[in-house]
């Protein structure tokens, strides 16, 4: 899960990682009286779940009153194309407006879940500013890494080798150390799985401040952060996505125009898989679980029909725990409630499954079957097309 900078500037805060002083602004006049209580310059920052703000237009530094109200009035409701939005953009519903600061440098800190070593790495580098892949890709040397142990946690000597690594100035080390244990502390308090500052910069009066906070959290862990789901912002979320959580469904919208409904998470990715395997394009990961009722296969389908990219469905179901006889009947529930215009091929296997098959042959719907997963793949591919 994702949330706002402003959000994640209020969480690193709590953890002794210093942030400009900030207000959250809905409004013009919101912004106006924030920049009139922290005092001028401000800088207006659009809150979108997306980064690539400032080269977008979206970071505007304002001089005066006026320039405050010309900037948020500007970008509140506009849609921002940044190279993370996508081209469709995101439109701009809240601000940040935030105190000016005297950017002395710009540096990169963040901290992820490394795959190889297991562990949480935290990362830094002196080429603040620009994205990290980028400096990954031109000069890798310039990123510096410490592997932390999850029993000790980020050690003193770690974080000072990671400031002198990057050439923070000697006075500022102390200060930079209190930065990354903060920003550490903060990221397994609340199970993170990204927390990344870029950029952290030293400013003229010798202070280390977070400028940017991009916080992202293992969905898994939520169930212990009632105080960060209550952070999340519909707005910024697929429509489906928020659909299938409120059935308990795990859904991921893609980019193809094959829809997915699968039992099981193993099968909806390897569902996934030899779609691509014919050459198709899935349009969706959708599992509904080993136990689904009647209601919730009817949701999955309905959301999945939902999607205008969609072209063609494919079913995908092992009857274990699950009934074949209630995939069914979720299917024709959906089908009699929206119509089916599309394409629709099943394979069912396992438990009722003789019922299940029966019941789709009498409902009248158009199906159709197949007798594998690679002949369903197949017929639904050649379908599409
Ligand atoms: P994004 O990463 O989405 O482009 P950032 O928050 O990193 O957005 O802002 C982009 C740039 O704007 C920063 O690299 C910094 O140079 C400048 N900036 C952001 N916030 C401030 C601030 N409070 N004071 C001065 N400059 C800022
Ligand atoms: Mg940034």
């Amino acid at each position: 899960m994702n949330i706002h900078e402003y959000q994640g500037k209020e969480i690193l805060k709590q953890y002794g990682v210093a942030v400009p002083e900030g207000r959250v602004a809905f409004t013009v006049d919101e912004a106006v009286e924030a920049a009139g209580e922290l005092g001028l310059p401000v800088v207006v920052k659009a809150q979108i779940h997306a980064g690539g703000r400032g080269k977008a237009g979206g970071v505007k530094v304002a001089r005066s009153i006026d320039e405050v109200r010309k900037y948020a009035s500007e970008l509140l409701g506009k849609v921002l194309v940044t190279h993370q939005t996508g081209p469709e953009g995101k439109e701009v519903k809240r601000l940040l407006i935030e105190r000016g600061c005297d950017i002395k440098k710009e540096y990169y800190v963040g901290v992820v879940v490394d795959r190889s070593s297991g562990r949480v790495v935290m990362m830094a580098s002196e080429e603040g500013g620009t994205e990290i892949e980028e400096v990954a890709a031109r000069s890798p040397e310039k990123i510096f890494k410490e592997v932390i142990d999850p029993a000790v946690g980020l050690l003193p000597f770690q974080a000072r080798r990671l400031a002198f690594n990057i050439n923070i100035p000697n006075e500022l080390v102390g200060k930079a150390v209190q930065f990354m244990t903060g920003l550490y502390n903060a990221f397994v308090d609340k199970d993170c799985s990204i927390a990344e500052i870029n950029p952290l910069v030293v400013t003229g009066d010798g202070d280390i401040l977070a400028l940017d906070a991009k916080l992202n959290f293992d969905a898994n862990a939520l169930y212990r952060h009632p105080e960060i789901v209550a952070l999340r912002d519909f707005d910024e979320e697929d429509e489906k996505e928020i659909q299938a959580s409120k059935f308990d469904l795990s859904y991921i919208a893609l980019d193809g125009n094959i829809g997915c409904m699968v039992n099981g998470a193993g099968l909806a990715m390897a569902t996934m898989d030899i779609i691509k395997y014919y050459g198709g394009e899935p349009a969706n990961f959708l599992d509904v679980g080993g136990g689904a009722s009647k209601e919730k296969v009817t949701e999955a389908f309905k959301i999945i029909l939902s999607d205008p990219k969609v072209k063609g469905i494919f079913v995908n179901i092992f009857g274990g725990i699950m009934r074949c006889d209630v995939i069914a009947e979720g299917i024709i529930a959906a089908v009699r409630e929206l119509g089916l215009d599309r394409p629709l091929v099943v394979r069912l296997e396992g438990t009722n499954v003789e019922l299940g098959k029966k019941l789709l042959a009498e409902s009248g719907l158009n199906i159709t079957p197949a007798d594998s997963m690679a002949d369903g793949a197949k017929k639904i591919v050649e379908l599409v097309k």
